[in-house]
């Protein structure tokens, strides 16, 4: 079950491709290129035959795990499948071949996707307008918390505070410290949801935004929304929706209902778009016209049947990515919301928040649940209880040699040993059951085998891995000068 790096099997003797003549007339690289430009040495590339690469990169892909292959319950992730028919239209070539250069003109279409985009999203979620820009979920929340810093900024206020719940996405934090503000972090009670005395106290006239996550990361819908949002306002604050998980909500309440000001979404989680692997990603921010003056440039804007990009915005933060965003990823999400249509995203996140319900039900009895039911799209169990030392970590394990994807483990950080599980709406039944049974056998080994299952996965094509000296001494890359 391993595989050496194609450096490891190159074979020097190999002659290389042999590649039909290009037709033009052949030049000395010195002859157009700087001296300092030119290598003295060739690069070490492997050396392989086709069929060889080919079989190398089919053996790793085949060592891998993905959504494709089977279930995948990372909560917060939102690891639903991924229909093929996005790529289909992603591949289209009026816009696969698309050149970001091209003149308004020529993308009329491109401009319209992205135009009809912005409303469908700002439908969904209850925005007045929308940024495409953003390449992430982070990336979105900076921008959220950009604007409202301008925000608050273009009226002479002066606020330094960004307030985020203790059970909130490391993510969020680490946006507003980006961005410059101090970070006040909000405590949880007992039940998960954010402590209104504790709020309270801390909101002030330095508080520029609360960043809140709903439902929250325990799975728990905050009811007390439209209390905390009338408070947050009191104080002259904006209230940030961190959306990158929307699977409970699309179709059935809306943010900007909510009280909320800003909102990011992740593509790559809710709208289909593929995730894992580093990206790419989109995480479109969307706003209510209060904050519209300082949306990033451009946006696109519709006048008379005709797209143009709206590169006026005297008040925008500027641009936040290169070009207009991961245009792919827009080309998918839309394509799966139109599939869908607005009953069937609404059907979705029932199915979702069933599914949640259900695994949560089966597993009730063989792990702890620190909160009660009902849970929303996802729900957290803790492994404080599993007999002989067995922890989170170990459970997790013990899923990959049964076949199945770990959930997020020691996340949120308000749960002691936390098993965070999102099934997704596109699960069945018969998969659920499997990942309970599955657990089950756990839980017995846990009892009767505990050492056995400290030495799981022993059927996967790596062990346990030492994962301090991997986040310590990361090595990334492989470099000619070891191997010698
Ligand atoms: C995934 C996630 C994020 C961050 O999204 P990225 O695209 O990974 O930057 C933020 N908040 C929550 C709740 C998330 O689940």
């Amino acid at each position: 079950m391993t595989e050496p790096l194609a450096f490891e099997k190159s074979r020097a003797s190999l002659p290389g491709p042999r590649l039909p003549a290009a037709g033009v007339p052949e030049v000395a690289p010195a002859d157009i290129l700087p001296a300092g430009a030119l290598r003295s040495t060739p690069p070490r590339l492997p050396r392989l035959s086709e069929p060889e690469l080919m079989r190398h990169y089919s053996r790793l892909g085949a060592m891998n795990y993905s959504i494709s292959k089977n279930f995948y319950p990372l909560g917060s992730c939102t690891m639903k499948y991924n229909p093929v028919v996005n790529e289909v239209a992603a591949s289209l070539p009026g816009f696969a071949w698309l050149h970001p250069y091209q003149p308004e003109d020529t993308v009329q279409g491109a401009l319209e996707l992205m135009w009809d985009l912005e409303q469908a999203l700002c439908a969904v979620v209850g925005m007045d307008r929308m940024s495409l820009q953003p390449a992430a979920g982070a990336h979105g929340e900076w921008t959220g918390l950009r604007m409202i810093q301008a925000y608050h900024e273009d009226r002479g206020d002066e606020r330094t505070e960004v307030l985020v719940p203790d059970s909130a996405h490391g993510t969020n934090p680490a946006s507003a410290a980006l961005c410059g503000f101090r970070v006040v972090e909000v405590k949880s009670a007992p039940d998960g949801r954010v402590s209104l005395p504790d709020l309270e106290g801390k909101l002030n006239e330095r508080t520029a935004a609360i960043m809140l996550t709903n439902p929250n990361t325990v799975g728990t819908f905050e009811e007390e929304i439209l209390e905390i949002a009338e408070m947050v306002h009191a104080v002259g604050a904006k209230l940030y929706y961190d959306g990158a998980n929307l699977n409970a909500l699309m179709g059935i309440c809306r943010p900007g209902d909510m009280g909320f000001d800003v909102v990011h979404l992740n593509l790559h989680k809710t709208f289909t778009t593929p995730h894992g692997g580093g990206g790419p990603g989109a995480g479109p921010v969307g706003v209510k016209h209060e904050l519209e003056p300082f949306l990033p440039r451009p946006t696109v804007r519709k006048e008379n049947g005709h797209y143009r990009f709206d590169q006026e915005r005297p008040k925008s933060i500027g641009r936040v990515r290169s070009f207009y965003g991961n245009f792919g990823m827009l080309v998918r999400a839309l394509t799966y919301i139109l599939a869908m249509g607005g009953d069937g995203l609404s059907q979705a996140s029932l199915d979702a928040v069933l599914a949640a319900n259900y695994l949560r039900s089966r597993l009730d009895g063989l792990l702890e649940f620190p909160q009660p039911p009902p849970c929303k799209h996802e729900f957290v169990a803790s492994a404080r209880s599993l007999p002989n030392g067995i922890k989170a970590l170990d459970l997790a394990k013990g899923l990959l040699e049964r076949g199945f994807y770990a959930p997020t483990i020691y996340f949120p950080l308000i749960v002691p040993e936390a098993v965070m599980v999102e099934p997704t709406e596109t699960e069945s039944k018969a998969t659920l059951d499997a990942f309970t049974e599955a657990v089950a056998e756990i839980v017995r080994l846990a009892q009767s085998e505990p050492d056995r299952l400290r030495e799981e996965p022993t059927s996967l094509p790596v062990g346990r891995l030492d994962e301090v000296a991997a986040a310590r001494n990361p090595v990334l890359r492989w470099s000619p000068r070891a191997a010698d």
